[in-house]
């Protein structure tokens, strides 16, 4: 039980809804069009380190990861991709942004419960601006959120002015989400309470350690796990 808390937030992606199965399946259909010009037996490597340098750029989201594919293409095919494949893999970026929002199982039940209980909820995803946007109005859970927050970066830089604009003291606050990079470890950084809700598919990117010891961190398997941990 985790208590003392009065503002909870709930990451989006992989958290209320599904998201990185679309980018796994993109990553399939890239690697099936690459390897028309030869294997690539690192590929997956490759596309990652491409997608990390430019995240400084590009930011999180669908658009920087079209990009990166592209940028990756033409390394590993040495400039052999052709003009046609490239329109694949733009098309793919496209065919991502216009997946329908699917809701992780129990999710949107466990967010009607915290409403309920009194927790003032607050949405914080990171990504494309407009396809966040999209995920959370299709979600249809906005009016449950007090505050919806699209920000560039989870680190605790950004957990501390989110939270300080908004007047919210971190003792009182508790963030849950998938990524123990995004959602866990910067959160128990500046002092708040973290939990992690595993998702089965995480991008490599977002795999950390785990919590130092003492932390006002829980693991749950499940979002219904989450109203009774703060009970
Ligand atoms: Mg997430």
């Amino acid at each position: 039980v985790i208590s003392g808390v009065q503002v909870v937030g709930l990451d989006g992606d992989d958290t209320l809804w599904h998201s990185e199965g679309r980018y796994h399946q993109a990553q399939q259909r890239f690697s099936e069009i690459v390897a028309r010009h030869g294997e690539v037996a690192d590929l997956d490597q490759r596309l990652l380190a491409v997608e990390q340098r430019n995240l400084g750029l590009f930011g999180y989201g669908v658009k920087g990861f079209t990009l990166s594919m592209i940028e990756t293409a033409i390394e590993v095919t040495n400039g052999g991709i052709e003009a046609a494949e490239v329109k694949a893999l733009i098309d793919l970026g496209r065919g991502m942004l216009e997946e329908p929002v699917v809701l992780v199982d129990g999710a949107a039940a466990a967010v009607k419960r915290l409403a309920a209980a009194g927790y003032r909820l607050l949405l914080l995803t990171k990504g494309d601006l407009f396809d966040q946007e999209y995920r959370i109005a299709q979600s249809g859970l906005a009016p449950h959120f007090w505050q919806v927050e699209v920000v560039s970066e989870k680190d605790p830089a950004t957990y501390r002015r989110v939270l300080g604009r908004l007047g919210v003291v971190a003792a009182e606050f508790l963030m849950c989400g998938n990524s123990m990079r995004s959602d866990v470890l910067p959160v128990l950084e500046i002092g708040a309470a973290a939990v992690h809700v595993p998702y089965h598919l995480t991008w490599s990117h977002e795999v950390a350690g785990p919590p130092p010891p003492g932390a006002r961190f829980a693991e749950i398997a499940a979002l219904s796990d989450l109203p009774a941990l703060l009970q």
